[in-house]
Parts: C-alpha cells; sequence; structure tokens
C-alpha cells in the first residue's frame, strides 16, 4: 500500500458534511479535519470529526490496520471545545 498525505487542515464547515470515520454528519459551523491525500493511487478527500481523527490515529499508532471501512467506527466522545 502507498499513502501520500497532501494536506491535514482545520476547516469550519460552510455545509453540512459527512465524517468519514464514523458517518455522522458534520454540522455547518462545526470544526472538522480536511484531509487530502492518495491512497494506492486514488486521490482521496476525507472530511473527520476531530475526535475521530484523533481516535483513528490513536489505533494505527497501537497497530490497527490502516485500511478502513468508511462509516463503520463509533464516534468517540468530543474532545473538550477550546475555552472561547
Ligand atoms: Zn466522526
Amino acid at each position: 500500500m502507498s499513502y501520500i498525505l497532501f494536506s491535514m487542515t482545520e476547516r469550519k464547515a460552510a455545509k453540512r458534511h459527512r465524517c468519514i470515520w464514523c458517518g455522522e454528519h458534520i454540522e455547518p459551523g462545526d470544526t472538522y479535519s480536511d484531509e487530502r491525500s492518495v491512497y494506492d493511487g486514488e486521490i482521496q478527500r476525507m472530511r473527520w470529526h476531530p475526535e475521530c481523527r484523533a481516535d483513528a490515529e490513536d489505533g494505527w499508532k497501537n497497530g490497527a490496520d490502516e485500511e478502513f471501512m468508511p462509516h463503520c467506527a463509533e464516534r468517540p466522545e468530543p474532545l473538550p471545545k477550546a475555552p472561547a
């Protein structure tokens, strides 16, 4: 397998998206992680809840398979919001 990360940016959703990890919506105004990468030659654009991205990375660090089925994971507890 090959994986190239182009960019991972924190964005504020202007419209509703779907999280690649848990399949739940990312609502307008929510912050999400916008990932652009190439996986085995396929350009992919993935949007993540911040807590879902953290959950995935935790798993990978602990040796979990990097391939995953979209929308199949359980959404973890949201990260505490930074004080405004
Ligand atoms: Zn999610």
